[in-house]
């Protein structure tokens, strides 16, 4: 296993209420008794739910992102979006930007990286997902839509920012299916040898269905930096789970 620190990123996804807030405070006592200097847990909460998370792990080691942002930079007459600067102005530090089920409602590459753009300049740090369709794999394209993906989605970036990328196979995503240790190792491994050519400082994550069963099967590839978690992080038990197994 690399000394590298391991990202532990809780993608809540259209899901949580007030009461949820319960669920953090098992896994704030967690962190508490661990040895976090090993990893880092970014909570992606529901816009309606960033200011309580932030309020709530504020003494804590425990990160908070927005779960995307509207493209503009200034505010303006968009009904129902959030941009980066408004993120940033209640104390979130990361967002994902393009996640599969965005890009799925019409999310391009071109927007994505003036989103990219947008949360960089306002000091955001950016989880940038990628990753192939079901389609897209059995045509065997999975190679030209990653290098796709990277090279529009990053496209123009100052490489003094940090980028965290997370390979999430759409295919992967809430279906309980992850790729095989080959095909994953070779496909990080690809996605690696294209970000390093541009950024010194990355992360190489994956995401989908990570669950507490195969969460050892996964850390033996010693590659990814570390974890996008949907489903399993709504879950104080199956993160903390996963966490442990991590290191275990
Ligand atoms: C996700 O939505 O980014 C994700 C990885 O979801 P799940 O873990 O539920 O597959």
């Amino acid at each position: 296993m690399t000394n590298k620190i391991k990202y532990f990123i809780a993608n809540w996804k259209m899901h949580g209420d007030l009461k949820s807030l319960k669920n953090i405070n098992k896994v704030i006592n967690f962190t508490k008794k661990t040895n976090n200097k090993k990893f880092k847990i970014i909570y992606c909460p529901p816009y309606t739910l960033l200011y309580n998370f932030i309020k709530n792990l504020k003494k804590t080691k425990i990160s908070v992102g927005a779960q995307n942002i509207h493209e503009n930079y200034n505010y303006g007459s968009y009904t129902g979006f959030i941009n980066a600067r408004m993120i940033k102005d209640i104390g979130a530090k990361f967002v994902i930007i393009g996640h599969s089920e965005n890009r799925a409602s019409g999310e391009d590459d071109d927007k994505i990286n003036q989103k990219i753009k947008s949360a960089f300049k306002n000091k955001l740090e950016v989880i940038f997902c990628i990753g192939e369709t079901l389609a897209e794999k059995k045509k065997k394209k999975t190679k030209t839509i990653l290098r796709k993906q990277i090279e529009k989605g990053l496209k123009n970036l100052n490489n003094n920012y940090k980028v965290i990328v997370a390979y999430e196979p759409v295919w992967s995503i809430g279906t309980g299916l992850i790729p095989n240790n080959y095909e994953l190792s070779k496909n990080i491994n690809y996605i690696k040898s294209l970000v390093s050519k541009k950024f010194k400082n990355y992360r190489i994550l994956y995401g989908g269905s990570v669950n507490p069963k195969n969460i050892k099967e996964l850390n033996t590839i010693d590659i990814i930096d570390g974890y996008l978690i949907g489903g399993a992080s709504l879950n104080y038990k199956k993160l903390i789970d996963i966490i442990k197994k991590t290191f275990n």
